[in-house]
């Protein structure tokens, strides 16, 4: 199982800083398909939840507590990392989207 960045996601990118695998990658700003959330690799996050304790807007649960209208997002991480830019060489700063 993984944890799972949800819709609800508002790009602050606090999750990256305290995700210990580095398995966190936000969607490039500018790509219309990719550009609105951050996403998790479930094949490399091991479930320590401190992305989750974290965010400001509590948009990451465990794979298992997903809300029953988040239940496609599980699907959209996977296929980031699989179809979609994955692992890129991204400027944090740059990405994040502060209000
Ligand atoms: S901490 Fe939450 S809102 Fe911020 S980038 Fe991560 S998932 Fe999105
Ligand atoms: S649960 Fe832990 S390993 Fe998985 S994405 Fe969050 S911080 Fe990274």
């Amino acid at each position: 199982m993984a944890h799972v960045i949800t819709t609800l996601c508002i790009r602050d990118g606090v999750c990256v800083e305290v995700c210990p695998v580095e398995c966190i990658v936000p969607g490039p700003k500018d790509d219309p398909e990719w550009g609105k959330y951050f996403y998790i690799d479930p094949e490399s996050c091991i479930d320590c939840g401190a992305c989750a304790a974290e965010c400001p807007v509590e948009a990451i649960f465990p794979e298992e507590d997903l809300p029953p209208e988040h239940a496609a997002d599980a699907e959209m991480n996977a296929k980031f990392f699989q179809e979609g830019p994955g692992y890129w060489d991204f400027d944090l700063e740059e990405e994040r989207v502060r209000d």
